[in-house]
């Protein structure tokens, strides 16, 4: 075991590190909050192993990240005191890329560099951030609770190959050294260094510490002492902090660092709650989807802390799946330290933290709305269909949601969803009571359908529904502010005080009139209908085909055929 082996990197991880230099060089810094972040990730996960087993500290608890550089060899060194890697780890997570999202990473590249430099923390693929800068790195970890000689030394060019060996490792924890390309030496600048923690890790709770600088003649009384390390990052968790002492770039570098995300989020919401079940929120809405916002195993982005301790990701109970979008975090100082999923599930406490999450978003999407409609409608593109799974799923704020819903309409041209139901009440003619829908499989489906002609004849407004999640939204929207929601593509249409006598009197007639031509009509489709009757519904076609008032509608029907129901 001891001695030194040449291991091939998994396919995968090759082609992923070409793609990462390639597509991030332009933000090539973020080596240093992809490292950083790892070593914290390491530290936590010792602090939460080690609430079941404090021999893990092995007497040193004072946990810390320190980075220091060698400018002779051209080295900048990221070491941590966490939880280590043993052998057998380092083969699985370093050499082999874990995730199954690495082939999904390298398709979702679209070659702009801005937005390919957000997947990368998705993806888990951090590590491989090193060899932006670095044309090799070592790393020298030993897993807490195994004894010295169980330390392992990794090292490669990052070319298809790298060398695993056992060594002697006395401290636990992990050290990720950097051999810097010729041209990154800039990074051998402990002031250049400093102001990227400053940038990305400030935050962490962990403190992070480099050494000491001394100038002129105490720089040479202290030539050949061991550093003096100092703190170099704030420290403190900023949601702990007032609000009023945290400006709004801080909000936003905070936002950066939990959703590693290069855009600033739309909106957040900092909320400290006391009394019975106190704890902090801190939660944003992004400006970006991400592109697995549909996926099933998707990741959700609220992480829970319990008393500044981090204690998971995906914490998919703090938010219903319709908010799934929502970054940020949850910090209770009452669970117990030691909670598990399977606590979450069933949690009081939980729930009504989700319960005020929910409220809190839901008040800061209606804000967005009224106060900076550019970024609400920026929000809509992005998130709309996921939030028009809200009614379906949250009863209790059903109305809530649908205020929040925003459709493309027959009152304005394009396929923009801008209009809120509000606006259609607004609007709505004297003696309509209902809010008129039309479901289609596409924007221009829906708009040119002829079930629209009498609506247009009569200059009555109707929602144009097109999204795969629409027939969802309607199957449980019925009715908002009193007003129940009708499809104009249901049923022997009725349109109550909007319908003229001329109108009905004329559909009597042509029953009667036409009798002949509707029985033929009926005869030759045969059972390929129920009925054939006159109608008012229609101005320039001859003929349109509906649904009964309670069957399924057709584009439903479509919907369920193409998920192979
Ligand atoms: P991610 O952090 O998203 O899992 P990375 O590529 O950044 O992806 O890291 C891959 C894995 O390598 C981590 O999940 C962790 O298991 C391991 N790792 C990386 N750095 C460290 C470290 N400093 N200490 C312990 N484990 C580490
Ligand atoms: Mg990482």
């Amino acid at each position: 075991e001891a001695h030194k082996e040449t291991l091939e990197f998994k396919a995968e991880v090759s082609q992923v590190l070409d793609l990462v230099i390639r597509s991030l060089y332009s933000n090539k810094e973020i080596f240093l909050r992809e490292l950083v972040s790892n070593a914290s990730d390491a530290a936590e996960k010792l602090r939460f192993e080690a609430l079941s087993d404090d021999g893990l500290y092995e007497g040193d608890s004072a946990l810390r990240i320190r980075i220091t550089v060698d400018r002779e060899a051209g080295t900048v060194t990221i070491s941590d005191n966490g939880i280590g890697l043993s052998r057998n780890e380092v083969v699985e997570t370093i050499g082999s890329i874990a995730s199954s999202g690495t082939r999904r990473f390298i398709e979702s590249l679209s070659g702009d560099q801005a937005k390919d430099s957000t997947l990368i923390g998705q993806f888990g693929v951090g590590f491989y951030s090193a060899y932006i800068v670095a044309d090799k790195v070592t790393l020298v970890s030993r897993r807490a609770g195994l004894g010295a000689e169980h330390g392992v030394r990794w090292e490669s060019d990052g070319r298809g190959s790298y060398t695993i060996e056992t060594v002697e490792k006395a401290g636990r924890g992990t050290d990720v050294t950097l051999h810097l390309k010729e041209d990154e030496k800039e990074f051998l600048d402990s002031w250049r260094l400093r102001s990227i923690i400053g940038k990305f890790s400030d935050h962490l709770a962990i403190p992070v510490e480099m050494a000491k600088e001394y100038y002129g003649e105490e720089a040479e009384q202290k030539k050949g002492a061991p550093p003096e390390f100092e703190q170099v990052n704030r420290g403190t968790a900023l949601w702990m902090r007032n609000k009023s002492d945290i400006t709004e770039e801080e909000y936003n570098d905070f936002y950066k660092h939990v959703s590693h995300d290069f855009l600033p989020p739309l909106a957040y919401a900092h909320n400290r709650v006391e009394g019975t079940n106190e704890y902090t929120a801190l939660l944003y809405v992004p400006s970006k989807a991400p592109w697995d916002l549909f996926d099933r195993d998707q990741k959700h982005g609220v992480k829970l802390y319990v008393r500044r301790v981090f204690i998971m990701d995906e914490a998919d109970k703090l938010m219903p799946h319709y908010l799934r979008f929502v970054k940020g975090i949850v910090d209770s100082d009452d669970l117990p330290l030691n909670v598990s999923r399977e606590i979450l599930q069933h949690n009081r406490k939980i729930d009504t933290i989700r319960q005020a999450n929910t409220k809190r978003v839901l008040g800061l999407l209606e804000t967005l709305a009224k106060d900076e409609p550019e970024k609400y409608a920026t929000f809509w593109d992005e998130f709309g269909k996921v939030l028009k799974e809200g009614p379906a799923e949250d009863f209790a704020n059903k109305e809530r949601i649908a205020g929040l819903l925003r459709f493309s309409t027959t009152h304005s041209e394009g396929s923009e969803q801008r209009e809120s139901l509000d606006a259609y009440i607004e609007r709505m003619k004297e003696g309509q009571d209902k809010i008129y829908y039309i479901t289609a499989d596409s924007p221009a489906a829906a708009r040119h359908s002829p079930h629209l002609e009498v609506f247009r004849k009569k200059g009555v407004e109707v929602l144009l529904l097109s999204d795969r999640v629409d027939e969802w939204l309607v199957s449980h929207l019925h009715e908002y502010k009193g007003k129940s929601l009708q499809s104009v593509a249901k049923g022997d249409l009725d349109l109550g005080e909007l319908a003229d006598k001329e109108e009905q009197e004329a559909k009597k007639k042509a029953a009667t009139e036409h009798k002949p031509l509707l029985d033929r009509l009926k005869s030759a489709l045969g059972e390929q209908v129920a009925e054939v009757r006159p109608s008012t519904r229609l101005v320039d076609s001859p003929a349109c085909l509906v649904v009964g008032a309670d069957d399924m509608s057709a584009n439903l029907a479509r919907v369920l055929k193409a998920v192979g129901q």
